[in-house]
């Protein structure tokens, strides 16, 4: 797995100095521009139970329409979001589009379900957070219950009781709240049990070599049960085959994402797929 992840991390690099000074500056100057407009997109990937037949849930996952470049995924600008200090910003816009996409469906009378965000380090150090949620949502008339956040191990490092109690405004104010691309990180394990999550997600590179990794395998099945005996979900990402399908129903994992059921969709695709009766 260090391997694995030398070599993102490597890839990351290349293309970055492939990028020019001068084209990060422009998607910098354009991401600003675009984030005074609520402009980027959110795509929806559904979370299954653990058969992989029911819909659970959905994850809403940034995208970037961009006028030259197409269709931008989050590895390609989040970098540039970040060093220009626009995270707090582009999490904000994200939340908007999804509570106005929950609010549509919900006029339609095709729901949708729960809807898991994505929040940044950056995000959860803003005090203000959890008011900017609730009125977000409360601009939608949508309860903060229906929404779900995903914070990564690395986000929940520094600066633990601000970190913690903005963490536990977004649950009183009726979120859930879910740790992301768990095994991966440098969070304590105490941190689970000292913060409220309610769910794991294990991170999709253990599951990728399920189950013919015998370590893979051993990580996996310690996640579950770490999750059982503190009495969390716990959701795999990446699941890509029938083989890791079968292995994690019968380790008892509780919910399933990955290109097995479906790639990120985009809204109206999402809703006539999983939300139409
Ligand atoms: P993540 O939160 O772990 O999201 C899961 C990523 O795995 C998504 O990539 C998804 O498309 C991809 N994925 C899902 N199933 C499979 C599969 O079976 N196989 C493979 N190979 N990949 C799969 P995406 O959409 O490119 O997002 C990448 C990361 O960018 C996310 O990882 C998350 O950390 C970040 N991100 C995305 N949207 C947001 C956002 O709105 N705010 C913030 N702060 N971060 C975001
Ligand atoms: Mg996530
Ligand atoms: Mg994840
Ligand atoms: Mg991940």
């Amino acid at each position: 797995h260090a391997k694995r992840q030398g070599r993102d991390r490597s890839t990351l690099f290349d293309s970055e100095i492939q990028m020019t000074a001068r084209s990060r500056f422009a998607l910098e100057s354009e991401l600003r521009e675009t984030l005074k407009t609520n402009g980027l997109d959110v795509f929806y990937q559904p979370i299954m139970d653990r058969t992989g037949t029911q819909l659970e849930s959905a994850e809403a996952l940034v995208r970037w329409k961009h006028p030259q470049r197409g269709w931008l995924s989050p590895i390609e600008f989040l970098d540039v979001a970040r060093s220009a200090g626009l995270m707090y910003e582009l999490g904000a816009c994200v939340l908007k589009n999804v509570c106005a996409h929950w609010r549509q469906a919900k006029d339609q009378n095709t729901p949708l379900p729960t809807i898991s965000v994505n929040l940044s380090a950056e995000q959860v150090l803003v005090p203000e957070l959890p008011e900017l949620v609730r009125e977000i949502c409360k601009n939608q008339d949508m309860p903060v219950s229906a929404l779900q956040f995903e914070v990564t191990e690395d986000s929940i490092q520094g600066d633990f009781s601000g970190i913690g109690r903005i963490l536990e405004q977004l649950v009183e104010a009726g979120a859930e709240l879910a740790i992301d691309d768990f095994g991966t990180g440098y969070s304590s394990l105490s941190r689970l049990k000292t913060l409220p999550f309610s769910r794991i997600k294990i991170d999709r590179s253990f599951i990728n070599n399920l189950p013919d990794d015998d370590n893979d395998c051993a990580i996996t099945l310690s996640i579950i049960g770490l999750a059982r005996g503190l009495g969390l979900s716990v959701v795999a990402e990446g699941v890509e085959s029938e083989a890791h399908e079968a292995w994690l129903f019968e380790k008892g994992c509780d919910y399933l994402q990955g290109y097995r059921y479906s790639k990120p969709l985009p809204y109206s695709d999402f809703i006539s797929r999983y939300c139409s009766r």
